[in-house]
């Protein structure tokens, strides 16, 4: 399997790194071949060449089978003309990649709950979610949009419009997810109010009659954003639009209270999708040990579980090491806690190397 990997900026190098030391072990452990090729982008292909995409990495990732991408950006490029800055990058090549999925798990490891924003007797029952969130249309995209002068004052708007093959494919990315987790799947949309949001129940109970297997519901958007707070653990896996999607997928995560955890996925049609820790590059910390490699690890698991359906047992065995290696006590200075045994980032890439 060819990974074209990115590190990036900041802590970028660092975190994956540790995260293609674990690629490399669990290979050998499962005899999968793992080729990996190094690629610009943000602030270091800015550096090297000028550009945030260089045209080099767009090439590399469309034939590579699946990205994976520490972070990008820092204040050395924070003056630079909008255009050219670090982030254009990551947007470029979403882009060029078609990702129209992004995939976000907030899971709550049982030895981190302290860390969790809600009661005690709500984190008892555990979090162990998934958002998939539509990324390339609704209102972020839709047109008409814009500022204008109507009857002598300033309007502005923006439109939330999703055909229907759009919402088929995110549907069916949602119930595939389901399939594979615990096959429950959560349709949030607005449909009392928005008739876009109508289309977009028609559509998803349309596409359910392919997945008899899946448990499917519906949710109004400020309902699910209440559940989430109320009791997270009665959801597996929810499906929503690019607007509801953005919002909900940062309510979930932030509610384990730990930035340096969480993986991401970004899915696209006939083109490899790209894996990334959620958190930025900390540039606070970069180039001293600190960083928390866990979610890019992490992303490495969501990558072999997404990227091929046969590698769901050397995915599993990544999270397993992780877990074992919280529950020996490993944590970097992020998630330190009394007692704990404080590592870096490398020191963290060793124990969960030890531990698979
Ligand atoms: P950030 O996520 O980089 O950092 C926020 C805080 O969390 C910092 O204190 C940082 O030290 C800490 N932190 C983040 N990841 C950590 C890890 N793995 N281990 C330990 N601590 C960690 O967000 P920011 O400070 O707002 O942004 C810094 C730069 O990153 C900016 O240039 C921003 O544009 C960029 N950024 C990039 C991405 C991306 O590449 N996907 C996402 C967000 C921000």
């Amino acid at each position: 399997m060819k990974i074209c990997v990115m590190p990036g900026d900041g802590i970028g190098k660092e975190i994956v790194g540790q995260a293609v030391r674990v690629l490399m072990r669990v290979g050998e452990k499962f005899g999968i071949g793992f080729e990996t090729e190094e690629a610009l982008l943000g602030g270091a292909a800015i550096d090297a060449t000028g550009s945030p995409l260089p045209e080099a990495t767009v090439s590399m990732c469309k034939a590579a089978d699946a990205v994976l991408l520490g972070a990008v950006g820092g204040p050395k490029w924070d003056t630079l003309d909008p255009s050219i800055r670090p982030e254009r990058g990551l947007l470029g090549i979403r882009k060029a990649l078609g990702l129209f999925a992004n995939l976000r798990p907030a899971c709550l490891f049982d030895e981190l709950k302290h860390a969790c924003y809600l009661r005690p007797d709500i984190v008892a029952r555990g979090i162990d979610l998934l958002v998939v969130r539509e990324l390339t249309g609704g209102a972020y995209f839709g047109e008409p949009k814009g500022i204008e002068k109507r009857d002598g004052e300033k309007v502005g708007f923006n439109n939330m419009i999703y055909s229907e093959h759009e919402i088929r494919r995110i549907a069916k990315v949602g119930f595939e997810a389901a399939l594979k987790r615990r096959r429950k799947l959560c349709s949030v949309d607005k449909a009392n109010v928005l008739d876009v949001s109508r289309l977009w129940r028609e559509i998803v109970l349309e596409v359910a009659r392919d997945y008899p297997e899946v448990e499917l519901s519906h949710l109004y958007v400020d309902n699910a954003a209440m559940q989430l707070v109320r009791d997270p653990s009665q959801f597996d896996v929810i499906v929503t639009e690019n607007l509801f999607g953005d919002i909900l997928s940062d309510e979930a995560s932030v509610i384990t209270g730990s930035i340096g955890m969480l993986p991401s996925a970004s899915l696209g049609e006939g083109n490899p999708g790209l894996f990334e820790p959620i958190h930025g590059s900390a540039p606070d910390i970069a180039g001293q040990d600190k960083a928390n490699p866990l979610a890019t690890i992490l992303s490495v698991a969501m990558l072999l579980r997404y990227s091929s359906n046969d590698m769901a047992a050397p995915a599993d065995a990544i999270e397993a090491a992780v877990q074992k290696t919280l529950s020996q006590g490993y944590r970097t200075g992020d998630i330190r806690e009394e007692g704990c045994k404080l590592v870096g980032c490398t020191g963290m890439g060793d124990a969960v190397l030890a531990n698979l």
